[in-house]
């Protein structure tokens, strides 16, 4: 479906090959940690371990280029680092059904399709910032759109990565695999329960603002847009949580690490299902501080 023409090795994990595991130059991971203000809750012996676990998903997953990207360093460092925090204290081995990641260096097209209530399929391209291709598929990300993670709550590889783990016990649909090491503590009814209660009404909040938006609505209407802007400002996630519950998933997975305090406001249940599912707890140094 793409031009992979382009594909590199990344460079530095061909120039250690020899070594079991690669080992992060310590500059670059200080570099690259400090570009991801979300991280700052973690305390050193938490960052070691999310490097350890970044070095060995660098070793066990290959990165490809496309589109006439040079694929760095610090691009393989900045995603997989990313990738490494929701399994920070679970395993890499939820992303085993994965191929491996190729990055773009911006959207990318991909030919979409959709049945409508006739029962016609249309099919049109639109370019994505990322995509999740499921049955062993790869991760696929717009390199453009990963730099845009200081965006609030706005997190691209999170948002793939979580995908991929929701795919884990079979299609994305919102309630991930529950592993008997880690997740004992949670009812998958009552995962089911709750995020079905969040996901609808959310999707009734987005419908209700919707409906404010003019009958002509046009995104690209300098107007239009900011009107859309100011209206949907104040939803606790990104509108596009609300077109499918596994996007809903995927959406709460990046505000939960990137900007959990209005999903934690919004949504207490599913910020504390999502804490026992990562076994991660982002608003705690917060509410230590605070106390
Ligand atoms: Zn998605």
């Amino acid at each position: 479906m793409n031009d992979f023409r382009d594909n590199r090795p990344m460079q530095w994990l061909r120039r250690l090959f020899h070594r079991h595991v690669p080992r992060i130059p310590d500059a670059l991971w200080r570099d690259c940690v400090a570009r991801l203000p979300f991280l700052q809750r973690l305390p050193p012996h938490d960052l070691e371990r999310l490097k350890r676990l970044c070095e060995a998903l660098l070793d066990k997953k290959t990165f490809t280029s496309a589109g006439g990207l040079e694929l760095t360093d610090e691009i393989a460092v900045l995603i997989a680092l990313q990738a490494s925090l929701p399994v920070l204290n679970l395993t890499l081995d939820l992303y085993d059904d994965m191929a491996g990641i190729i990055v773009y260096p911006a959207a990318f097209v991909v030919p979409q399709s959709e049945m409508d209530e006739a029962g016609v399929v249309h099919e049109w391209r639109a370019p994505v910032s990322g995509e999740a291709l499921d049955a062993g598929g790869a991760v696929v990300l717009s390199w453009e759109d990963v730099e845009a993670s200081d965006a609030p709550g706005y997190n691209v590889v999170i948002h793939e990565f979580a995908h991929k783990i929701d795919m884990g016990d079979g299609g994305a649909n919102g309630c991930p695999p529950f592993l008997a090491d880690y997740h004992r503590d949670i009812g998958p009814q009552a995962w089911q329960r709750e995020f079905t209660a969040a996901y609808e009404d959310f999707t009734r909040q987005v419908d209700a603002l919707d409906r404010q938006l003019p009958d002509d609505f046009d995104e690209n209407d300098d107007v239009h847009a900011s009107l859309h802007e100011a209206l949907f400002a104040e939803l606790p996630l990104d509108p596009y949580a609300a077109s499918h519950p596994a996007e809903f998933f995927a959406v709460a997975s990046e505000a939960f690490f990137v900007l959990p305090q209005p999903l934690a406001d919004a949504y207490p249940e599913i910020y504390r299902l999502l804490s026992r599912y990562y076994r991660q707890d982002p608003l705690g140094a917060a509410r230590h501080d605070a106390s």
